[in-house]
């Protein structure tokens, strides 16, 4: 049987890599980005929009369809492919992040973490326990273990006791995982203490699990931080393992954990982008409800050769956004994941024609100097 994950080039100067993550669905070349479809979509793109980009892999919330329609109710339809019409690859998050965010209305014991539903105010108990059953109704290829993350002002007693709870948890998940085609991914904490990410990497690594989680980064701390944090994380996770840097999907981040071996990474940032106006360009940011672009003919990025770009002017969509029409909002979305789509291909391609770091520095000169 061919192994779940392997690797098929490595840079010569820097850990990036190229791989094959193998799923039940299909087989996913890494570095990956997923783009994020937390209401079983993508908003305002259709599976077919997503499978002409090349997308393979997506990322759907467990929370969210846990409280609607319920994960018995998507298990009774055949499962979350099936009840979404898309059979490539699917990785559900654990509710961990999201409970996380909903911090006024929650409240965590060794069991798990009680909160109240934003949709309705129905209260839930989220238990490691039943974030496995979720996640095997709902049938994903790639489930992750419920995890706590730790704010970013937390103090370091509070992120110790933090990192055991998420040790255990991640215990009680791979014990009760029993899905052969779905692979469990353990998930590595530690807030913003180096000692404290390589404790936990250690403990989260020691349970063997097939692919590891780097969470709780991307909080809006100094950039600098996040890759000493990154660095401290990687550096007990075995290399043969696929890495899953978690919430995170800037470029020029994505190019700095690329370098530093990460495989997999996902973020509401270009689909969100998308539907406030920005383009996400070679030339950086571009906010498509200025003013200065009401009559400018040109694509969004004329080095782009998505549909989008091929049809429509800035001033088309500057138009579209002036009028709140959803058009603009589908077109910036196709853009920006497309965008997103193709320099992943061209990180992968240029780690297996050995010229990453040039690549890198070339992308980053032209996407930091915006237009
Ligand atoms: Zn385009």
């Amino acid at each position: 049987m061919k192994r779940k994950f392997e690797i098929l080039e490595e840079d010569e100067k820097t850990d990036a890599r190229v791989g094959i993550l193998r799923l039940k669905s299909c087989s996913v070349e890494t570095p990956v980005f997923m783009p994020v479809g937390t209401n079983a979509n993508v908003k305002t793109m259709t599976t077919r929009d997503l499978e002409e980009m090349g997308y393979n892999l997506i990322l759907s919330n467990t929370l969210h369809l846990y409280l609607k329609p319920g994960h018995k109710m998507i298990e009774r339809f055949g499962g979350l492919h099936k009840f979404m019409g898309w059979n490539r690859g699917i990785l559900t998050d654990s509710g961990g992040f999201q409970v996380y965010s909903f911090r006024k209305i929650r409240k965590l014991s060794h069991d798990g973490v009680f909160f109240k539903s934003p949709v309705d105010g129905s209260e839930h108990f989220l238990t490691p326990e039943l974030v496995v059953e979720i996640q095997e109704s709902l049938g994903s290829d790639v489930a992750m273990v419920l995890d706590e993350c730790p704010p970013l002002e937390s103090e370091r007693e509070y992120v110790v006791k933090s990192l055991k709870r998420t040790t255990e948890w991640a215990k009680r998940c791979k014990n009760l995982h029993k899905k052969e085609d779905q692979l469990l991914f353990g998930i590595v904490q530690g807030g913003f203490f180096e000692d404290l990410r390589i404790e936990s990497a250690k403990q989260i690594t020691a349970l063997d699990f097939p692919g590891y989680g780097i969470g709780g980064l991307s909080l809006g701390e100094e950039r600098e931080t996040t890759v000493r944090m990154l660095e401290a994380s990687l550096s007990q996770i075995p290399k043969d393992k696929p890495r899953y840097l978690m919430g995170v999907g800037s470029p020029d981040m994505i190019l700095e954990a690329v370098e530093r071996g990460i495989d997999m990474f996902d973020s509401v940032y270009p689909t969100r982008m998308g539907r406030h106006g920005v383009a996400l360009t070679h030339h950086g940011r571009l906010n498509v409800r200025s003013g200065r672009y009401k009559e400018d003919g040109e694509p969004l990025d004329p080095k782009c050769d998505c549909r989008v770009c091929k049809t429509y002017t800035k001033a088309y969509i500057n138009y579209l956004f002036s009028r709140k029409e959803i058009l603009g909002m589908i077109l910036l979305t196709y853009h920006n994941l497309y965008f997103m789509s193709k320099f992943m291909e061209n990180v992968r391609n240029s780690i297996k024609g050995n010229f990453f770091g040039k690549f890198k520095e070339e992308f980053l000169k032209s996407y930091l100097s915006s237009s």
